[in-house]
């Protein structure tokens, strides 16, 4: 028997600035069990992430690019609705990458069992999944983050940066956080009690401010963000201090291209180490924050807040609303 299965295509490669609604269209295809693909799943959560808006240019990056007109692909987790394959049942909660999508068949390797613990299921698309590894591994593999070092966090009060703020809380680290709106200040305060959280739009020079809040300097800069803000954070970091390069969302939708560091002596004269990482190098790197996080997340130690739209229809809407930082916490549609 065969069904419809409806999902996000790009209608279009989108070199330069914000993607547009217009840039996605909604279509429908039928999907039907056959003897390779003999497993029926339909999404319950599906991420939205940014490394997504990499994937809709044709330029060369660490994933290649969507196909246009045809399923985009992205982190899911779904209920087994169908099954053929004896290693998976009816009702079985899995991961897998066909996000943007509400259903789909696929065979046994394209899934990961999930044995639901104590925490919302939608934890292991934040910080129980890639966003919650990522700011691990950049915290303590890249970083070899320590009590009682000084942290700068950018996009804080994103899903990386979030997770980020309260590992490094836990570990008894000092937490300067940046975001972009006052109600996400008010979250990192009050909620995950960062030592001090500032909205960067409301600052004027960011290379005083930051001398102004830390007089002592950065001993690591966790960047969600790239461009002036790099820069500014490399005026404010102690000797020997460490630029862990996560993300750079402010340059993503730029229109034209950004004239780069302007002051590389400073990491010369203070021996700075700058060093960037892709999550997806990290795979079999799970264990030990798979322990730690459902540890944190058990004992209340990382909290986790989540922007959810809801049906297939609004996922392209919520990915540019992603970009324009209307999230708090993880952005996720629930379908
Ligand atoms: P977030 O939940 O942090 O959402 C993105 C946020 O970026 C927005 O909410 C917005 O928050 C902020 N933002 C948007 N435009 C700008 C801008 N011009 N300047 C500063 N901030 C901006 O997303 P994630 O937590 O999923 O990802 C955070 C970062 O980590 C991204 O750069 C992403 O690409 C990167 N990443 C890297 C990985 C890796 O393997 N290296 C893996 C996963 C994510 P605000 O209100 O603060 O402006």
């Amino acid at each position: 028997m065969s069904m419809i299965s409806k999902y996000v295509a790009l209608k279009n490669y989108i070199p330069l600035g914000l993607p547009k609604e217009t840039d996605f269209e909604i279509k429908t295809k039928e999907i039907y069990l056959d003897n390779n693909n003999n497993i029926l799943v339909s999404n319950l959560w599906i991420s939205v992430d940014p490394y997504m808006r990499a994937r809709m240019t044709e330029r060369k990056n660490y994933k290649p690019p969507f196909n246009i007109g045809e399923e985009m692909e992205g982190y899911a987790l779904g209920k087994v609705k169908e099954s053929k394959d004896e290693n998976f049942n009816e009702g079985d909660i899995v991961f897998s990458n066909f996000g943007m999508r509400d259903k789909f068949v696929c065979k046994s390797d394209d899934l990961k069992k999930i044995e639901p613990i104590d925490i919302p299921l939608q934890s292991y698309l934040g910080p129980l999944g890639m966003t919650g590894h990522t700011a691990y591994i950049g915290l303590f593999k890249h970083g070899d983050l320590k009590p009682g070092q000084t942290i700068l966090v950018s996009s804080a009060g994103g899903s990386v940066g979030s997770t980020v703020c309260q590992i490094a809380k836990n570990i008894g680290c000092k937490v300067i956080a940046s975001t972009g709106s006052d109600e996400k200040v008010k979250w990192l305060i009050d909620d995950l009690k960062v030592d001090y959280a500032f909205n960067y739009k409301k600052v004027e020079n960011l290379v005083t401010y930051l001398k102004e809040i830390c007089p002592d300097g950065f001993d690591l800069y966790f960047d969600n963000v790239g461009g002036d803000f790099l820069e500014s954070a490399i005026f404010q970091m102690k000797n020997f201090g460490k630029i862990i390069i996560c993300g750079r969302i402010s340059q993503m939708n730029v229109t034209k291209a950004g004239s780069g560091l302007k002051n590389m002596a400073h990491v010369l004269v203070k021996r700075l180490t700058i060093k960037g990482f892709i999550i997806f190098d990290h795979d079999k790197d799970r264990e030990p924050f798979e322990t730690d996080m459902t540890n944190w997340l058990l004992e209340g130690k990382i909290q986790f807040k989540e922007t959810v739209y809801k049906g297939i229809e609004n996922t392209p809407k919520s990915f540019i609303d992603l970009l324009e930082g209307k999230n708090i916490g993880k952005m996720l549609v629930k379908i």
